[in-house]
């Protein structure tokens, strides 16, 4: 099984890890596969989750902003931003916002504005020709079905001197993928 690599488009993508896991009450198998350019691991494309599963799937994910601890994990992606920011008035993205705008709510209570976006929950067309002094994007970039056609959007979001404050995980072994 091999697939042309959906972030550098340079080779074919070979087989990294066969999983076997539950998939709406079915067993099934997925596919990732891993770039020999890059090493962008990725599911095989065809594999993918419908847009309404995905959908559900994201709108399942239980956070809540009263908990210390995860105010405390999306903040460290402002942290790093804040201290950089010149100006008290600077306009911020949150980019992949999820079901509920929790970061935007966490930094308006510190009386700093941001927008937000998500291809599911905040769709709004009118944010594509917006530009923003920092952008954040938080566990989103490991769904990016189409890596590089996002990240030059990410890049279109942001003005000539602005941040991008991204979090997600670098591959190690004690990934699962099954989950
Ligand atoms: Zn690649």
């Amino acid at each position: 099984m091999s697939s042309i690599c959906i972030l550098c488009s340079q080779t074919k993508a070979n087989l990294f890890q066969k999983v076997i896991a539950k998939h709406f009450g079915e067993q099934k198998e997925w596919h990732y596969l891993i770039c020999a350019n890059c090493e962008l691991i990725f599911l095989e494309p065809s594999e993918r989750l419908e847009n309404k599963e995905e959908k559900l799937r994201y709108s399942q994910h239980q956070n809540s902003r009263e908990d210390p601890g995860y105010r405390r994990h999306l903040l460290r992606l402002w942290h790093p931003v804040e201290s950089r920011l010149e100006s008290s008035e600077s306009i911020g993205l949150d980019y992949g916002s999820g079901p509920e705008p929790t970061m935007q709510q966490l930094l308006a209570e510190k009386g700093v504005s941001l927008q937000i976006w998500d291809p599911f929950f905040a769709n709004a067309p009118s944010f594509h020709n917006k530009s923003f002094d920092f952008v954040l994007c938080n566990e989103v970039a490991e769904h990016f079905y189409d890596p590089y056609k996002e990240f030059l959007q990410l890049d279109q979001f942001l003005k000539t001197r602005a941040y991008l404050s991204l979090g997600t995980r670098f591959y190690d072994s004690s990934i699962e993928f099954a989950s």
